[in-house]
Order: C-alpha cells, then structure tokens, then sequence
C-alpha cells in the first residue's frame, strides 16, 4: 500500500512514459524499509528543480530509493536488448532500476531521473534487482570524476542505503544509485524491437531519439541516415576522450552505449596506471575484447549493430541502404582519429593540430609503454619541461634515452605555437588532470564505506577527482599509481 505520495516540488513531464507504450513495463520499484542518503549531489539536485531548502531529506530519501508514489512520476522499467561480449541476448531491459520520470533542468534541458538498485522487475530474470553499496559509491565516484574531466557521462544524483542487506558473496549493505542522463535510450533498446521484427516500433523509436536528441535533422533529407551518422560522431568522441584520459570502460556492450552518446554504466571500469594498450581491468572479459586499445573498435562494431536495425528506415532499397549505413560506419574511424588526435596535441600543448603532430603522439605513446610509464603522471611532468625542469618528466625513462630525442622535437614543435610559454603552460593544465580515481584509491574508499561505514574516505576522494585539474598541497599520495608490488588491479561485475 502506497500510504503517502511525495511532492517532490519537480515538474515532471515524462515523454517516454506517454510517448513510448510499448517500450516498458509500468512499475515503482521496491520500498526501502529505512531509506538514508549517503550522498546527495546538491549542485545537480538544484539544476534539476529540487528546491532543498523546503523538501525533508526523508523525502528525499524515499523518493530516490524507490517504491513511493512521487508526485508527477511515472515510474517504469525500459525494455531493450544488447550484444554482450559478442553474444546477442534478445532480452535484457532494466533488471534493477526504473526511471522515475524526466524533468526540464535549469538549462531547459530534459532529463531521466533513473534509480538503479529498486528491486525486481519483469526483466530481472535470475536477478535479485538490488544493488550493494559499493559499486553504488563507485559509480558515484567515477560519473563524477568523468563529469569534472569533461568527459560526456551520465551524473550521480544521489547514493542511498535502503537499510536492508543483499546477498553477493557476503551479506552487503542495499543500496541504490540515483542517476541522470539526457537519456536512457541505448543501442539495446533498438535491437530489442528489430530483433522481434517490429519494424513500426523501431520507426517510432528512432523518430523519438531524433526529437529528443537530435532535432536539428526532423527536416533532414534523410534523417535516419543522419541518426546513425550523428551517434558515430558522439560515439568517435566519446571513446576518444575516453583514450586521452586512460578510461577503460570494460563492458561496451550494445545494452551499455547511449543514443545521446554519454558514458553509461560504471560497473567493471577503470583508469590506466602504467600505459599499457593492452590494460583490461575486468575480471569477466577474460579474451580482453574490451580491452584500452580495443575500444574505438568495438565502438565500432556496436554501432554496426544500430546500423543493422535502422537499414530499411534508411532506403527501401536494401542495397543502397547498406550502402549509406556502411559509409556511416566506415566514417567512425576517420572521426575518431580526428578526434583523438586533437586531444592528444592538446595534451601535448600544441595549439593547432598537423598531420606531422601523429608521429610526435605516438612515439612518445610506444616510449611510455616499453617503459611503462604513469598515463596522467607523464603528461603533467611535460608541462614542467616548459617551467624549466625537464628533470622530472626524464625520471619516467632511462637516462640518455629515445626520449631526451623526442622531448627535443616535442619543444620544437611547442615553438609554432602562436601563443606564450604561460599560455601553453595553462592549455595543458586544462586538459591534463592531475588527479584520476586511482584504482587502488577507490578500492580502499569503498571497503571503509561498505565494511566499516566510514564514509570520510569516499567523501575526501571524490572531493579530489571533482577537482582534477587543480593541483593541490597535500594530496601527492593521490598523484601516484599504486605503490610497486600490489597485485594486479581487477575489477568485478558483481553489482
Ligand atoms: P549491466 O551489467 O549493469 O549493464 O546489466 C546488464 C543486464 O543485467 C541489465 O539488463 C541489468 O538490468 C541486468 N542486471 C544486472 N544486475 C542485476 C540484478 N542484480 N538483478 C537483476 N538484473 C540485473
Ligand atoms: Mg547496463
């Protein structure tokens, strides 16, 4: 029995819900018996409406774990599908998490409010549709990390314990991941309807995303063509940034790549310490399909897989929709390179992008991997060549080695910048983080959190990777990598 319905003072106005029958299950998640917040991300809460000078925070904390009746709400739980480590499931859907509703921010921007961790729905299968406090905090953390590295995500609303426990490997504490995305519509969610051959549902779908996220091709000539072109473009973007920073996502299965192009799903993912392309942090993708240097490509492949639902919206004719939909898809790679290539030369301080600048960005690229040297540590030692110590940044090589030859062209290259040295100086500070959410920093923030209830350790951490760029006293414990000897990093999908 819902016994009191929560005004949560947000105006909801939940296109999906009125505009997408067909495309989800009705349901309002399960009742936390003493829900609390752990984290509430104030800043985001207000950009969407939430006015917390008058709401109770035990609202709050009902509203956002689940099975209240909210005000405005239309609670439900999105069918979809997805390719998963190479493998098609025809149906997967929201097993442990409903969207509450979207909402207009202050930006005029629509958003889904999704709880992830409310319970069983009618996609859990075997699932128990819960979630456990530590992999809610790590999602937290890392959303947001990525959020402050510019990087386009889905954000963290708000982390809250249901004060029940779950069942993982050991009794865990419940918990649930208020989470905000410019949408929840994936890869996924067009195979689940091509898949059952409901050519009028992908239609409608596809006509969906295009309003909601791509509006400027409605009058297009051809604006299913321009659907899978402009997510290619998100998608070459987005894994790009994703490589600039060390980000492996760990599990790009289709269910797991947005329409909207935000990273999505923090499960499984790491940063890169040492550069290794090779890096898969996973414990479950044992071929490393989704490892650092394989994902461009496998961003590739699952846009493939998009491509193969919106052929006959493309053309009738199915030859010259392949046609279209393959150019779209070759496309990628040129994309993604330019992308990636812009990033990179920034990182590196170079104003204006060459052709040349390719050479200058691998080579150091093969360098820091023969010497395995720290991703974020070396591009910030760069910037010190240029404040006269070049010192630090050749700590990272043998002495005398390729790369005293390759710092030489790097500052010839750093002098046809039109700029000053400052300028240069402040352009790599921009992009070059200082702080990551080191493996082994998050590890330890999440076992005081879910064992001992400590929660200063999470709270000083995710202050830190908010701020990425902004070097401070008193925090070079969190510049470095693990200390040397530490088993390897693993991540799990036990969430
Ligand atoms: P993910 O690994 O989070 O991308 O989830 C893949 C699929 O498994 C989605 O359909 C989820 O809803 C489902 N799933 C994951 N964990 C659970 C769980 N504890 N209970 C029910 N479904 C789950
Ligand atoms: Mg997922």
């Amino acid at each position: 029995m819902k016994d009191k319905i929560i005004d949560s003072g947000l105006t909801f106005d939940n296109s999906y819900a009125q505009q997408l029958p067909g495309f989800y299950a009705e349901y309002a998640g399960d009742r936390a018996p003493e829900p609390s917040i752990v984290k509430l991300n104030k800043p985001l809460a207000i950009s969407l409406g939430f006015d917390l000078d008058t709401l109770q925070e035990q609202d709050i904390a009902a509203m956002l774990s689940g099975g209240m009746e909210v005000l405005g709400s239309a609670p439900l739980a999105q069918a979809y599908a997805g390719h998963q480590f190479g493998g098609f499931s025809p149906q997967l859907g929201d097993g442990r998490a409903l969207l509450l509703g979207e909402v207009i921010d202050v930006d005029g921007c629509r958003k889904d409010i999704q709880l992830k961790g409310s319970g069983r729905t009618v996609f859990s299968r075997g699932g128990d549709g819960k979630a456990a406090l530590g992999p809610v905090l790590r999602e937290y953390l890392l959303a947001e990390a990525m959020h402050s590295l510019a990087v386009p995500t889905t954000r963290a609303l708000a982390a809250l314990t249901t004060g029940e426990n779950v069942m993982r490997n050991k009794r865990l504490p419940g918990a649930v991941l208020a989470r905000v995305a410019t949408s929840h519509v994936r890869i996924g969610t067009f195979q689940y309807f091509a898949a059952r051959g409901e050519a009028n549902r992908v239609k409608t779908l596809a006509d969906y995303c295009i309003s909601r996220h791509y509006p400027e091709l409605v009058d297009s000539e051809n604006p299913y063509l321009g659907l899978l072109s402009d997510v290619c473009e998100k998608h070459a973007f987005l894994v790009a940034k994703w490589m600039s920073i060390g980000f492996v996502h760990g599990v790009m299965n289709t269910d797991n790549m947005t329409i909207s192009g935000e990273t999505i799903d923090y499960g499984p993912c790491a940063f890169l310490d040492q550069y290794d392309p090779s890096t898969v942090f996973s414990s479950i993708d044992q071929q490393g399909r989704y490892a650092y240097d394989k994902q461009p490509e496998m961003a590739q492949w699952n846009l493939a897989r998009l491509a193969e639902t919106l052929l006959p919206l493309i053309d009738t004719d199915g030859n010259k929709a392949m046609a279209l939909a393959t150019t779209a898809i070759n496309d990628f790679t040129t994309v993604y390179q330019q992308h990636w290539l812009i990033l990179m030369t920034a990182k590196l301080g170079l104003t204006d992008t060459q052709a040349e600048d390719l050479a200058l960005v691998t080579d150091l690229l093969n360098l820091m991997k023969v010497h395995k040297v720290d991703f974020t540590q070396l591009f910030n030692a760069l910037s010190r060549v240029l404040k006269e110590d070049s010192a630090t940044a050749k700590t990272f090589f043998p002495v005398d080695s390729a790369f005293d030859q390759w710092l030489s062209r790097w500052v010839q290259s750093i002098d046809r910048n039109s700029c000053s040295k400052d300028e240069t100086i402040n352009s790599m500070a921009l992009v070059n983080p200082v702080y990551i959410p080191r493996n082994h920093q998050v590890e330890a923030a999440l076992v005081a959190a879910q064992e001992h209830a400590d929660f200063k350790p999470f709270e000083k951490l995710l202050k830190i990777v908010t701020q990425p760029f902004e070097k401070r006293p008193g925090l070079a414990e969190f510049e470095s990598p693990a200390p040397r000897g530490l088993s390897r990093y693993r991540t799990f999908c036990g969430t």
